[in-house]
This record gives C-alpha cells, sequence and structure tokens, in this order.
C-alpha cells in the first residue's frame, strides 16, 4: 500500500517522498481514506505510531485544490496537550506540506510570550496548533476567529482532559462552525473521552490500533 493508493494528492504524496516516508504506518494506512471521505474519527493510538500524519495530510489533502481567492482565514486547527507536542505538531506541518509553499502554520502555546504569538496571528495563518489555555485567550480578545475552521483535530485528547482543559475545549469549540471535520486521537477512547466525543463529533468512526 503506497499513500498514493491512499487517495492522497501528487503534491502531498511528492512531500512525504522527499522526508523519506515510503510506505503508511497501520494507523495512517485506516485513518487517511476515512478522513479524506469526509467521515470524523476518533483514533486510539500512541506516540511513535505515525498518528501526526495520520490527521495531518487528509487536512492539508483539503488545502491542495483550495483557491487562492478564499477568504483567509484558520483552516486547520489541532489542539494539543502541551507546548512540546504542539512544536512537534508544527514542525511536521511543515515538512508534510513542504509542497505547498503558500500553506502558512502558526503555533500559539501557553508559558511563551504573547507578543510573537500576536505578530503571527496579525498575518495569515492556515494550520493553527495550539494549547486550549492560551489560544482561548486569543479569541477572547478577538486575535483569532475560528469561523472558517474545516478540520478540528484534538491529539492526545485523554491527556488534555486529564489536564483540565474540558471547558477551553468546549468553549473553542463552540466558536468552530458545526460543519466541520473533527479527527480525535487519544491513548483511550472510552470514559471522559468518550464523553466530550460525544458531544462534538458526527458519527464517528472509531479506529482502534
Ligand atoms: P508520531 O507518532 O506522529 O509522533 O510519529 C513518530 C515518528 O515517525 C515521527 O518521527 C515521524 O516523522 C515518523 N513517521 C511517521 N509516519 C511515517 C512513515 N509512514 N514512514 C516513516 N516514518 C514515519
Amino acid at each position: 500500500m503506497s499513500f498514493a493508493e491512499l487517495g492522497l494528492a501528487p503534491s502531498i504524496v511528492q512531500s512525504l517522498t522527499e522526508a523519506g516516508f515510503s510506505e503508511p504506518t497501520p494507523v495512517q494506512a485506516r485513518a487517511i481514506p476515512l478522513a479524506l471521505e469526509g467521515h470524523d474519527l476518533m483514533v486510539s493510538s500512541q506516540t511513535g505510531s505515525g498518528k501526526t500524519a495520520a490527521f495531518m495530510l487528509p487536512a492539508l489533502n483539503k488545502q491542495v485544490q483550495a483557491s487562492p481567492l478564499r477568504t483567509p482565514g484558520v483552516r486547520v486547527l489541532v489542539l494539543t496537550p502541551t507546548r512540546e507536542l504542539a512544536q512537534q505538531v508544527s514542525d511536521a506541518t511543515r515538512t508534510y506540506g513542504k509542497t505547498l509553499n503558500w500553506l502558512r502554520t502558526a503555533t500559539v502555546v501557553g508559558g511563551m510570550p504573547y507578543g510573537a504569538q500576536l505578530k503571527a496571528l496579525s498575518r495569515r495563518v492556515d494550520v493553527l496548533v495550539a494549547t486550549p489555555g492560551r489560544l482561548l485567550d486569543h479569541v477572547q480578545s478577538g486575535k483569532v476567529n475560528l469561523s472558517e475552521v474545516e478540520v478540528l483535530v484534538l491529539d492526545e485528547a485523554d491527556r488534555m482532559l486529564d489536564m483540565g482543559f474540558i471547558d477551553d475545549i468546549e468553549a473553542i469549540v463552540a466558536r468552530t462552525p458545526a460543519t466541520r471535520q473533527t479527527l480525535l486521537f487519544s491513548a483511550t477512547l472510552d470514559g471522559s473521552v468518550a464523553r466530550m466525543a460525544a458531544k462534538m463529533m458526527r458519527d464517528p468512526q472509531r479506529i482502534e490500533i
């Protein structure tokens, strides 16, 4: 099975070839075709499984044919529990989207100065990777508009809940369009993760690796 056979656009496949990825990992092989069909997904997967590409590749694929004339705005929003994970996801996005040279990625995380983040948010942003608390600050002060979000990713959802981010996540999700696609990744899919998913996902397909 190749990345092209999963249904990804040639420009995305080219970025992966340049990154040295020759074939999809199991979570990528299962999640990418379903995500490309537009399904909401709940995926149980561990760090190191290739989960970042499993959500970012289909999200970027949606951007490949986007018109340059469309309204500027955040199209892909990724929420992560920690600053370190947010940085890793941003770095991976730049690698996976290397051939989409117009694509702009920004990172907004707690514990870092506001200045650089405000500067980044004042420019075009297509992919925003954020921790929930700081993102909500920026949303409430009118620095980020989430009304154009097409794909929302909840990465390490169980850890975000363990860290007490549920209210922030709900407030953020409420500002994204109901028509968005939601992709949730978590070590476990039960308990509080399932309850959150029931509130914010539409007929999610479950993938357990
Ligand atoms: P992740 O689970 O997303 O943190 O990915 C773990 C590591 O695997 C990262 O260093 C990725 O660059 C790498 N990786 C992800 N997908 C593939 C793939 N299909 N082939 C080779 N390496 C990959």
